[in-house]
């Protein structure tokens, strides 16, 4: 028998989550010690997810963006009343990792697409509360339509791009998610690409001003590298079937 207490602290441990400084509440969210028998992972914790959750069998929810940031639970009203009257009732844990999960040298999200997509030489940079979440590398030069495209094949979505950089790509940046707050920075450190999940409209004009093409392949599809990359860790460590759950938002 596996309990959650064993499961969350392999997690807390191997993901560093309170180490890292994060206005996202990171470890255990939601739940008390139980048995657990069957683990989703889900990008988002949402009513969505929490139903496929249930739907799956599932005692343990993890989740890249949880339901709790700052003190967004200083209230049990509205949503998160429904959301949590939902997991109490159904008995169903939710552990989070937002930035540890996104900065991990190993299985974070960013690691993962910089490998992915046969970037070379890894260099940290975009810090979010003092630790490096982004990564800079370089690629076989290639055109702009050839690097889409395997960003296409290995997140299975249509990204869009900027045009605003060469046609031949070199150095490309990564930041997975909402890349905004490091755009600048990629720009400075010599990037011709910066892929992301998505971006706002003044990040538009710095991209544009700034010469940089930009790739954007999707928040949620960015940030399900790294839990895909937890789960056979976590399958060969407790022996306990996982599931992906696929709740892409389309953006
Ligand atoms: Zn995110």
């Amino acid at each position: 028998m596996m309990y959650l207490s064993e499961i969350t602290r392999f997690l807390d441990e191997l993901l560093h989550v309170h180490a890292i400084p994060d206005a996202a509440v990171n470890g255990l969210q939601v739940g008390r010690d139980q048995e657990i028998t069957k683990i989703a992972l889900a990008v988002d914790a949402c009513m969505d997810s929490f139903r496929e959750a249930k739907k799956q069998g599932a005692q343990l929810l993890i989740t890249h963006h949880g339901v709790s940031y700052g003190n967004s639970l200083s209230t049990i009203r509205s949503l998160n009343y429904e959301r949590l009257q939902f997991l109490l009732k159904h008995s169903i844990a939710v552990y989070t990792a937002h930035l540890p999960l996104d900065a991990h040298p190993d299985v974070g999200n960013n690691i993962q697409l910089f490998k992915a997509l046969k970037l070379q030489k890894p260099r940290q940079f975009g810090y979010a509360s003092g630790v490096p979440i982004g990564l800079i590398g370089s690629v076989k030069s290639q055109t702009q339509e050839e690097f889409i495209g395997s960003v296409n094949g290995l997140l299975d979505v249509q990204a869009k791009l900027w045009d605003f950089g060469p046609e031949h790509i070199k150095n490309v940046a990564v930041v997975s998610g909402r890349g905004s707050a490091f755009l600048r920075e990629a720009i400075e450190s010599g990037a011709d690409t910066y892929v992301t999940g998505e971006l706002t409209h003044d990040d538009y004009h710095i991209a544009k001003d700034g010469g940089i093409n930009v790739i954007l392949a999707g928040h949620h599809a960015t940030e399900t590298l790294g839990l895909k990359a937890l789960q056979p860790l976590i399958e060969q460590t407790f022996k306990i079937p996982t599931v992906f759950l696929n709740l892409d938002s389309g953006l």
